[in-house]
């Protein structure tokens, strides 16, 4: 069972690598954005750290619903309100109880991802954090470093992809060539749940 610790941990482990990988997350950002993904994840994220420190919520959907209320409120960029409404709607997914099954939470997850898909209009595909979060949704059921897996080789993936959402979007055909910031930093956030799962 995964209780509000766990939670808690997949946070601040992702807290971490979005520090560590901050650059890298920008550098991404710059050939097809606006060379700000990793400063705004960094900035969102140390939010959610202090928040949870600060509030020390005491169940798994009140930890995700608390971090996705400061991605939200502190992210200037698409990935704030898309990272926020992913951790909300999670977290209410998983309603007030103290601890939740991994399929409790895979099903969650699929909740908060569909939640994405409706605010941002992406489908998988289209060169987003999509093409990372749907594969490790799907591939929950086989355990978190399977989700990794996925994860990452769905960002891979969107290297040879044109984007049709977001500031990529704008580019056109030349999107193309270039991994998308976002689906990048999501296999980081799948990561996460490796770590915080001690695994
Ligand atoms: P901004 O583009 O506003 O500067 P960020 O740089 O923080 O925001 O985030 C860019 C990332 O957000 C993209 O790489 C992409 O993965 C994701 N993104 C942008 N628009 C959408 C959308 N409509 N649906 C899903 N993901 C999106
Ligand atoms: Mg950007
Ligand atoms: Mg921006």
């Amino acid at each position: 069972m995964l209780d509000a610790a766990f939670f808690r941990r997949w946070m601040t482990a992702t807290t971490a690598s979005v520090d560590r990988e901050a650059e890298r997350l920008t550098a991404l950002d710059s050939p097809i954005g606006d060379a700000d993904h990793g400063s705004n994840l960094q900035r969102g994220f140390t939010a959610v750290a202090a928040a949870l420190e600060k509030e020390d919520p005491q169940t798994p959907g009140a930890v995700l619903i608390l971090a996705g209320r400061q991605l939200i409120s502190t992210v200037g960029g698409a990935s704030g309100p898309l990272y926020g409404t992913l951790l909300r709607r999670t977290g209410k997914a998983l309603g007030d109880a103290g601890e939740v099954s991994e399929a409790q939470f895979a099903e969650a997850l699929r909740a908060g991802v569909d939640a994405v898909m409706t605010l941002g209009g992406a489908a998988p595909g289209d060169k987003t954090m999509i093409d990372a979060l749907v594969p490790a949704v799907d591939a929950l059921g086989d355990g978190f470093s399977a989700s990794r897996a996925a994860a990452e080789e769905g960002a891979l993936a969107t290297t040879p992809l044109q984007a049709r959402k977001g500031r990529a979007s704008y580019l056109g055909e030349r999107s193309i060539g270039h991994q998308d910031p976002g689906a990048t930093s999501s296999a980081l956030l799948i990561a996460g749940l490796v770590e915080a799962a001690g695994e």
